[in-house]
Formats: structure tokens, C-alpha cells, sequence
């Protein structure tokens, strides 16, 4: 599969980015389609498709600038009550540009934001099922510790 997306131009410069921060890891700027006014993205420097593909420690450093985002966001004149971080990891997640990214989406009363979803409420014994089931996954995908 093709590895190119445009976030790779944005990170080597070729394409244009409203930049928020950046560092030799890290880059954040905003969203061109934004949910909200000041909805950002932060990404890693080095290209990962996926969540199975970004390197943990990298990961990391996203959700520690997205908090910093989160309360600069807070402290900015962007109008923002609350925030979302959102990461869509796969096309049915509706991951659609295919370098990980963090979206950082700002929010205020009735900004008409939202996931849809609809809880269900499982039993007991579903849950347990499932939980003894993604434990023995977490095993073999070699999770830490
Ligand atoms: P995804 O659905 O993959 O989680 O989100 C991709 C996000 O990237 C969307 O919110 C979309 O607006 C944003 N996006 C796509 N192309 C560009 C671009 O060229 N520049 C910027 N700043 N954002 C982009």
C-alpha cells in the first residue's frame, strides 16, 4: 500500500500548515476541516500507518502534547468548555488519512460535537468473558508487564 500521505508533506514542509507546536518528535497544527473552531491534530514525524506501527514511546508523547494543547486550548481565546481527544485507527474507526494522528477538538455548549453510539448493557458474565479474552490477547501482543 502506498505510505505517502499529506501529512508527510506537511511535516517536511512541501505542504502548508497552521503550526501550534513542534518539536524533533512531534508536530501539531489544525485541523483544515475543523469540528470545532481550534480543533487540532498532533502527529508523530515518523510516518506510522497505524496504531500497530507507532512506536510506544512515541505514542506517549502524543497524549503528553495533546494535554498540553488541551490546556492551552483552555487558556487561548479559542472558545473551549471541554475537550475530545479522538484517534481513529482503521477505516472502519473512520481513520482516513493513514499517518496516526491525535485529534485535540475544543468544545463548548451545544457545538453540536458527538459520537453516535448507543450503550447496551451486557451481563456479567459477557463482560468477564470478554475481559479474560482481550487479557490472554494483551499476553501474546506483548503488552508490558
Ligand atoms: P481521520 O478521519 O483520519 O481521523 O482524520 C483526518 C483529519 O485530517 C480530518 O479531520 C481532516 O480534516 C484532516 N485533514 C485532511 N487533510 C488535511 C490537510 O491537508 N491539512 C490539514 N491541516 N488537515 C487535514
Amino acid at each position: 500500500m502506498n505510505p505517502y500521505t499529506i501529512f508527510a508533506d506537511i511535516v517536511a514542509g512541501r505542504a502548508p500548515a497552521s503550526k501550534v507546536y513542534e518539536d524533533e518528535d512531534v508536530l501539531a497544527f489544525m485541523d483544515i476541516r475543523p469540528v470545532t473552531p481550534g480543533h487540532l491534530l498532533v502527529i508523530p514525524k515518523t510516518p506510522a500507518r497505524s496504531l500497530s506501527e507507532l512506536d510506544p514511546e512515541l505514542g506517549g508523547k502524543l497524549f503528553r502534547v495533546g494535554q498540553q494543547l488541551a490546556a492551552a486550548l483552555r487558556a487561548s481565546e479559542v472558545g473551549c468548555d471541554g475537550v475530545n481527544f479522538f484517534l481513529a485507527d482503521g477505516v472502519t474507526a473512520g481513520q482516513e488519512v493513514f499517518h496516526v494522528h491525535l485529534h485535540v477538538i475544543p468544545r463548548t455548549p451545544g457545538d453540536g460535537f458527538g459520537l453516535r453510539a448507543r450503550p447496551t448493557h451486557p451481563a456479567r458474565a459477557d463482560l468477564d468473558y470478554l475481559a479474560g479474552s482481550i487479557r490472554g490477547a494483551l499476553g501474546r501482543a506483548g503488552g508490558k508487564d
